[in-house]
């Protein structure tokens, strides 16, 4: 592959060529980036391609992607979702230029359909035949959905505190799932060692290279609705810290290239029962376990398995990070809802909470560029909605009846 050059480790910077290693640098056991030639793609890409391009998929960034000639890819839809300018709910903060990118809008739901993709393209060149992934819950979803039409076989493990709703879509695709008694850190730790014993392909994050590949389609859909404008602060959800590092890789790789003249801030936004990667910023940058619980399962990580290239995406950004808590990000499911018409699980709010303390905190000009990355899709979470929403009017089929709540509570 032409565009691409190989393998360097995030922690030591050893340099390996593709055929060279599996997933982590031989040295340190660090993660690996993928490395491209930039100046060979540009060379052969420029912006006038995509305003050509009528594949509204992730894999209109062919070019850019550590991928060949995919003879077979999942057959639905991923990625090119949709950007919103917020007015209302900007006018409501302050803000002239608030964008939502609305990452439900993809086909298992949430963002993970990125990383899923591309890691399954490998899988596939590879000519893998199991492919496995340890996962809160979205990652595997995703990857049972993707896996599904191209008959690979499946093997998911999930703590057993997994959203129902996710279950459900691990059991519809088909994939075979097993609910591991403890936290997604245990079922993180199961799985690596599945992957050495019986040697099937491992897709999860902070492991596999090939994911942040996959979630750095993210900024390139961005900047492209942006008219290939750089946003000036980017709010995202941070658990193991593959997706902050993976948004930060797609705008690197654009400035590189010479599509975008400079770079946005990213802003690092957890849980503060979870925050691993937001304390390890704000003091000594080493990274170290934290003991909690959040409602914001799809980031409730305790020892973040890709925190290294989190803290450089946030620096190198020269971002920062904001801890929002439980009872800010339920209250932020419906507040986002009702003032965009975009519904988020937990996780996929945390950035709305974050932004609004960051507002609160004095951190936002009120002409800056920002955009709100909702990474996953309400539905995924019932429960978590249902607690800051109340129930409905209950009455019988009858009109008296109804009048009377109409003119209680509606006059
Ligand atoms: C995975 C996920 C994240 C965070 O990604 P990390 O790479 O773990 O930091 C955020 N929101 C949702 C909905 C996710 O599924
Ligand atoms: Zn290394």
């Amino acid at each position: 592959m032409k565009k691409v050059k190989g393998y360097k480790c995030i922690i030591c910077d050893s340099e390996f060529s593709l055929d060279d290693i599996e997933y982590v640098c031989k040295n340190c056991k660090g993660n690996l980036q993928v490395t491209y030639d930039y100046h060979f793609i540009k060379e052969n890409l420029k912006k006038s391609d995509f305003a050509e391009n009528k594949d509204y998929s992730i894999w209109r960034y062919t070019n850019l992607l550590p991928v060949e000639n995919i003879s077979r890819k999942p057959i639905v839809q991923i990625g090119c979702t949709p950007l919103y300018k917020a007015e209302r709910l900007g006018n409501k903060l302050g803000i002239k230029n608030l964008y939502i990118k609305d990452e439900g809008r993809n086909p298992s739901a949430s963002l993970k359909d990125r990383p899923g993709a591309i890691a399954v393209a490998n899988a596939l060149e590879r000519g893998e035949k199991i492919i496995t992934c340890a996962s809160t819950g979205n990652a595997a979803s995703s990857l049972s959905c993707l896996t599904a039409a191209l008959g690979l076989k499946t093997i998911i493990f999930i703590p057993e505190t997994s959203p129902v709703a996710k279950i459900a879509q691990l059991l519809v695709f088909g994939a075979i799932v097993i609910a591991v008694k403890g936290t997604y850190d245990d079922a993180f730790d199961l799985c690596i060692k599945a992957t050495e014993k019986y040697g099937w392909y491992n897709r999860s994050s902070g492991y596999n290279p090939y994911t942040r590949e996959g979630k750095k389609t993210c900024a390139f859909e961005i900047c492209e609705q942006l008219s290939w404008e750089c946003p000036d602060k980017v709010f995202i959800s941070v658990g193991d810290g593959n997706l902050i590092s993976g948004v930060w890789k797609g705008f690197v790789d654009l400035f590189e290239i010479g599509f975008i003249d400079r770079l946005p801030q990213l802003v690092s936004c957890q849980s503060e029962n979870m925050d691993a990667i937001n304390r390890a910023f704000k003091s000594d940058g080493v990274i170290r376990p934290v003991k909690g619980e959040t409602i914001a399962d799809s980031i409730s990580v305790s020892f973040p398995h890709d925190g290294d290239a989190a803290l450089k995406a946030i620096n190198g950004s020269r971002g920062f990070a904001i801890s929002v808590s439980d009872e800010q990000i339920v209250r932020a499911i419906p507040e986002l809802a009702r003032e965009t018409s975009v519904f988020g699980e937990p996780s996929g709010v945390v950035p709305f909470a974050a932004l609004k303390k960051a507002i609160g905190e004095g951190k936002i000009k009120e002409d800056e560029k920002i955009v709100v990355l909702v990474s996953g899709n309400g539905l995924k979470d019932i429960n978590s909605a249902m607690k800051s929403v109340g129930q409905p009017l209950k009455i019988k089929p009858d009109l008296i009846e109804l009048d009377k709540i109409v003119s209680r509570d509606f006059v």
